[in-house]
């Protein structure tokens, strides 16, 4: 069977095997453990986790023809799942930890690293996740603050989970050959955060703060709250910082009390 990468479904396969070999390491897979693999395509990193002889195998692939072919070459070693992960309810795949694996389209992996981290059902259903990114967007999820990268991906993906880079990944590590750069990071759930009632509204206050870029912090302030100068006295907060400026820890204090007010 002959596979054809398609553009659409952003496939680009892992084809370096040190590459690869050094990716499944990173999840420290036992005997016991249960794995998701999204986007799983030809199979490739698929091969090795299997060497690793997890007690159970789960993939989540789009693409009807590679779930076929994923079917056949792996047979019952793996269950597939025929959707797009964006589509998933990954808290019913199984009562068991999983330890995730995603060499996914960029955009993916963007929008399903905030769609777990805004999940309303905050039961951790997950022992880590290892997700391909594009290495700018990365570098926006590792970035300190102060820094011309930090802003929402960096604040949101700090509020409840470790990241750690592991490393670049050359584009001639693919084929077909990405245009860019890949890094790889591996979250892995923090015992101690602030519980928020609704995550989404870390994701307002951010967005609000960050859409004003380059104005003093009084400005979203004003905009969230009604009597913001309380927020401010309570928070001790410098008006005349910048968003950039504050700690992920902030907004994290900022989100709280914007729930506060019934959002
Ligand atoms: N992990 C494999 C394949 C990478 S290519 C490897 O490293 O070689 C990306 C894979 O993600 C493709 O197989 C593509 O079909 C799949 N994919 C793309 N969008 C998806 C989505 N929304 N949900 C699930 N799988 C998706």
């Amino acid at each position: 069977m002959i596979i054809k990468p398609k553009k659409s479904l952003g496939q680009n396969f892992l084809i370096d095997k040190n590459i690869i070999k050094k990716i499944v390491e990173v999840g420290n897979v036992k005997n016991e453990s249960t794995i998701l693999e999204i986007g799983a395509g030809t199979g490739s990193l698929t091969e090795y986790i299997l060497e690793k002889k997890p007690k159970k195998f789960f993939i989540i692939e789009k693409d009807k023809n590679l779930v076929d072919f994923l079917n056949n070459k792996f047979g019952k070693k793996i269950h597939t799942i025929n959707d797009d992960v964006l589509n998933v309810t990954e808290n019913l795949i199984s009562t068991e930890k999983l330890i995730v694996f995603g060499n996914l389209p960029y955009n993916i992996s963007t929008q399903i690293l905030s769609k777990w981290i805004t999940n309303l059902d905050q039961k951790n259903w997950y022992e880590n996740y290892i997700l391909m990114f594009q290495k700018e967007v990365a570098n926006r999820i590792l970035a300190a603050t102060n820094s011309k990268e930090y802003g929402r991906l960096s604040i949101l993906s700090n509020w409840k989970l470790d990241i750690k880079k592991i490393l670049d990944i050359n584009a001639s590590c693919f084929m077909p050959k990405p245009k860019v750069t890949s890094t790889l990071l591996k979250f892995t759930p923090k015992k101690k955060f602030l519980k928020l009632k609704n995550p989404k509204n870390l994701e307002v206050v951010s967005r609000i703060f960050f859409n004003q870029r380059r104005k003093k912090i009084k400005n979203p302030l004003n905009q969230l709250f009604k009597k913001p100068d309380i927020i401010i006295e309570k928070l001790k907060l410098n008006i005349n910082l910048r968003p950039q400026n504050l700690s992920p820890e902030t907004y994290y204090l900022i989100a709280e009390e914007y729930e506060k007010l019934g959002n």
